[in-house]
């Protein structure tokens, strides 16, 4: 009988597990990256040559190694980071697998060179392949130096993989950045064939650094937030207006406990916020830091540690995708939506981003300068765009209900003084936008897009408090539909119904339609229930996801509003504008389409070489 099974020798299991701890020179710098930081450097210098395959170095000015525990790092399940498993989940450094030096050594030639502060001299360890082959001391200064070169030059296979240098100069480029917005309190460098590619100096906040990292012209863009939830759970950072997307989910940097992640939940989460407010494959950008109790979160799922595991997994991604939606639903950055050129040259404080005390406050219709009568119209039209009576004097809220509109956004919304409705009418152009100007500059709104989001809106209240209010048809609009169309509407009466669609069976494959919702009284009734019907169609009918009612009233509002090449009077405009302050996420479409653009002075000026 022979044995077959054997354990093991050590360098093999060590290029194992670089199988999945190293993938690409990107996912090395990672590595030494979370070790400086680890280590407490708050200066870090990285410099590759050729995309990382020649060469990574990444030198750090954190506590280094003592000379044992310079040759015990090169272990495999070596870790100074912790003890029992108990640590497992309380951990507070990227670090705990003790797996990464070991792997990157057993992949490449690696030197290691290091100095803890008190001692007089550091140490240096040459290993290749995974095996020591020299080690001598050696003055050095403070910190921690590790030099990569030759990745995957024992693992041919491995080596092929790797793409063009400047691909993977660039995955190297989006990991430093990655962890350089996480801590702007480290200078940090990235140099490639001896250029610095990125610097980011010691910064005292959060947007300095994405200033440093992203790019200043973003933070216009950019509104802060920061939530606090049951459970210890916190959220801060920025997200970025729904104007400003990618094509990619790459902008989206999410953090838990100070480590980036792309957990599917938190992305989730994070373009549920979103909801309604982006064009169709378009992402956000934002810098969110979730903090959790360490306990509630596994980060020991994936060797890289790029994925982690809620214990509660609904809990967070509440909590993250409501405290998203609530801070875009007053649309702070409206009044900053400015082209970069306007730039100051200092980074702006985000306090100016949500100073409000800029925006003129809109006048009073009672006190307009105009005859009566106009007063009169412009009250009427104002209600009959509300589609409810109100005084211009205490205008009503279409709130969300009020577990989800958090009470400073209410008195926002209450405030006559909303932006829309402070603009100066200048016209309209092209019977679709309306032309408006505010303080020096021009505004355009797209006044189908501003239609759609507030019909949106209120059907989306309506919605929520039940159903949609219905009007009774005085004549019942008798329609045939074929088989299929048959069925659809007969299993869906009910919800037809909560959308506001009152409908009888009359014989045959004919139905009465008795009642449309009340906002939509104008359209052709007949048309936009078999749209409707159709959409329903493609659900099952108890089983309504908050996604599906939305794409319904979507289609609803896009029936029921102002068409393009649609005449507005001077009072219809405003009333429109004024409205549109009264609803939530006023600054586009349900589309994602924006519903306002600015102009500024200086660019109009620009155009006429006036500057
Ligand atoms: P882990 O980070 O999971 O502990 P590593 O293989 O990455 O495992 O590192 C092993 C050990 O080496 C660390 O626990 C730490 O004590 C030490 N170490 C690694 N890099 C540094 C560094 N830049 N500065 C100081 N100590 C380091
Ligand atoms: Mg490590």
């Amino acid at each position: 009988m022979t044995q077959k099974i054997r354990i093991l020798p050590e360098v093999l299991c060590n290029q194992i597990s670089a199988g999945e701890v190293v993938e690409r020179p990107a996912s090395v710098i990672k590595e030494l990256l979370e070790n400086s930081l680890d280590a407490g450097a708050d200066e870090i210098r990285v410099e590759i040559e050729k995309g990382g395959k020649r060469l990574i170095r990444v030198s750090d000015n954190g506590c280094g190694m003592s000379q044992d525990d310079a040759f015990l790092a090169l272990e495999r399940h070596a870790t100074s980071k912790i003890n029992t498993s108990e640590d497992l989940f309380a951990l507070h450094s990227f670090g705990f697998r003790g797996e990464a030096l070991p792997s990157i050594a057993a992949v490449s030639r690696l030197t290691l060179q290091t100095r803890e502060e008190e001692q007089v001299e550091g140490w240096s360890i040459y290993v290749e392949g995974g095996t020591v082959r020299r080690a001598e001391a050696a003055g050095l200064s403070r910190g921690t130096c590790i030099e990569v070169r030759d990745l995957f030059f024992n693992t041919p296979a491995r080596r092929k993989f790797l793409r063009r240098d400047d691909t993977e100069t660039s995955h190297i480029a989006d990991v430093v950045s990655k962890l350089a917005l996480a801590h702007p309190g480290v200078h940090m460098r990235l140099q490639n064939q001896g250029r610095t590619i990125l610097e980011a100096y010691r910064h005292d906040t959060l947007e300095a650094r994405i200033a440093a990292v992203l790019g200043r012209s973003l933070l216009k863009d950019l509104q802060a937030i920061s939530h606090e939830g049951g459970d210890g759970l916190t959220l801060h950072g920025f997200i970025g207006s729904p104007d400003c997307t990618r094509s990619t989910t790459g902008h989206m940097y999410s953090y838990v406990n100070g480590r980036y992640i792309r957990d599917r939940v938190i992305q989730h989460a994070i373009l549920d916020g979103y909801r309604n407010l982006l064009l169709k494959g378009r992402y956000p950008v934002v810098v969110l830091f979730l903090e959790i109790d360490p306990a509630l979160v596994d980060v020991n799922v994936h060797p890289t540690k790029h994925e982690v595991r809620f214990r509660d997994q609904s809990l967070v991604h509440d909590f993250v995708s409501q405290a998203v939606r609530s801070s875009l639903r007053p649309a702070e950055w409206l009044q900053v939506d400015r082209p970069a050129a306007e730039e100051p040259a200092s980074i702006p404080s985000i306090v100016s981003v949500t100073d409000k005390t800029a925006t003129p406050q809109v006048p009073d219709v009672q006190e307009l300068p105009l005859a009566t009568h106009h007063r009169e119209r412009i009250q009427e039209s104002l209600e009959t765009y509300a589609g409810r009576s109100f005084q211009s004097t205490s205008l009503p809220v279409y709130h969300a209900s009020p577990d989800r509109a958090c009470p400073s956004e209410a008195q926002n919304s209450s405030e006559p003084g909303g932006f829309f409705g402070s603009l100066q009418i200048l016209g309209q152009y092209h019977n679709s936008y309306i032309i408006c100007q505010d303080g020096d500059d021009l505004v355009l709104i797209d006044q189908h897009a501003a239609h759609e989001r507030i019909g949106f809106e209120k059907l989306k209240e309506q919605w929520r408090s039940g159903a949609v209010e219905r009007q009774q048809l005085l004549f019942p609009a008798v329609f045939e539909v074929d088989f299929r169309e048959k069925d659809s509407l007969q299993q869906h009466l009910q919800d037809l119904l909560k959308f506001g669609f009152e409908i009888e069976p009359f014989g045959g494959n004919s139905f009465a339609l008795q009642g449309v919702p009340a906002l939509l009284k104008d359209v052709d009734g007949v048309e936009l229930l078999r749209d409707v019907a159709a959409e329903l169609g493609q659900h099952s009918a108890s089983h309504l996801i908050e996604d599906a009612v939305d794409r319904l009233l979507i289609l609803m509002a896009c029936h029921g509003m102002v068409r393009a090449n649609q005449a507005l009077t001077r009072p219809e405009m405003l009333a429109l504008l004024r409205e549109l302050d009264l609803v939530d996420f006023k600054t586009h479409c349900p589309h994602g389409r924006p519903v306002m653009k600015r102009l500024v002075l200086a660019e109009i000026e620009k155009m006429f070489k006036r500057t």
